[in-house]
């Protein structure tokens, strides 16, 4: 397996354990680590990035290279300078220069990354954005790109280095569902050919492109694995229900209540439970019942 992280932990100065033995096993293509806010996703993202150190754990990442198919081991935390040459990472926030174009910039962070053949750096340029749908707008100054453009632009810049491992943190917050569809299908496409690390805290970025996908909750990974294999494991045990709002606290004290959403502004609660509970309704579980389970109920699941 590419990426191999094992029983990281990290606690800040200030107390908070933000990862606490984290092991992960991440294969080709696009992984998804699913989270609320405050999981740990970020710290694990730097970590990985080799930006910061945790306390203790080990990760490693076996570097194959394409065009041979050789492999070399890194030991990341003791060979950082090695990952580095072969990491793109995207950080939840980054700065651009405003007034410069998005080519132009695209163009420094080439030369940067060392591409410094003026006509390969043009070529490379050109097909960065090409791929990341950038072209038509390469003359317009980055502070007038919308924001899925400028996460678009944070992809060129991060693979221009023609990285075998790129880090995404939570890349698709403040996105309009178009922009968001479209940055989500170019990073499945950049996972056909390299190993894609994706943070988010939302479902839907997951569900359909990742194959395979981690939820991590208070520094510990919950559950991990395929996500239409994880969605099986609560085959048959979602059961819902129309409700009065007011039915909600007792319906709390006596099921294990799942989530309850608004269907046609109606309330609409999803329960866990072995057998049908009186007056509920068997329900197809999807990604967002398995996570929602595991944030409320997942540790009595695993006391069970
Ligand atoms: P996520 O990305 O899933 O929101 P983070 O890794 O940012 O999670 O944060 C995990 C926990 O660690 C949170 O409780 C957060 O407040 C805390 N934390 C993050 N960075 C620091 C820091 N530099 N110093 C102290 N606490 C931090």
């Amino acid at each position: 397996m590419p990426l191999v992280v094992q029983d990281l932990r990290k606690t800040y100065p200030n107390g908070v354990r933000a990862l606490d033995g984290i092991s992960l096993t991440v294969g080709a293509g696009m992984f998804g680590l699913l989270g609320p806010n405050g999981a740990g996703k970020s710290t694990l993202m730097r970590t990985l990035a080799t930006l910061q150190l945790p306390d203790s754990g080990s990760i490693h990442f076996d570097d194959i290279d394409p065009g041979t198919g050789r492999g070399d081991r890194i030991d990341v935390l003791k060979q950082p300078d090695r990952l580095r040459r072969i990491l793109g990472y995207l950080p939840q926030e980054f700065g651009l220069y405003p007034s410069l174009s998005a080519e132009v910039t695209l163009d420094h962070f080439a030369a940067l990354k060392g591409v410094l053949d003026g006509r390969q750096r043009k070529a490379l340029v050109t097909e960065l954005l090409q791929q990341t749908n950038l072209f038509d707008a390469r003359k317009k100054a980055v502070g007038s790109l919308s924001g899925g453009m400028k996460q678009r632009l944070g992809i060129a810049i991060a693979l221009a280095g023609s990285p075998r491992l790129l880090i995404v943190d939570e890349p698709t917050a403040g996105l309009d569902p178009t922009e968001r569809h479209r940055f989500l299908n170019l990073l499945a496409e950049i996972g056909q050919e390299i190993v894609v690390l994706l943070s988010t805290h939302i479902v839907e970025d997951v569900r359909e492109l990742c194959q395979a996908i981690a939820i991590i909750d208070k520094g510990r990974v919950v559950l991990s694995g395929d996500p239409r294999q994880i969605v099986e494991t609560l085959r048959g045990k979602v059961w819902r229900r129309q409700i009065d709002k007011r039915e909600l606290p007792a319906l709390q004290a006596s099921h294990q209540v799942i989530s309850t959403q608004l269907l046609a502004g109606v309330p609409v609660v999803h329960v866990y439970a072995d057998t049908a509970p009186s007056g509920f309704d068997p329900l197809e579980p999807d990604l967002e019942d398995v996570y929602f389970y595991q944030l409320a109920h997942g540790e009595r699941r695993a006391a069970a």
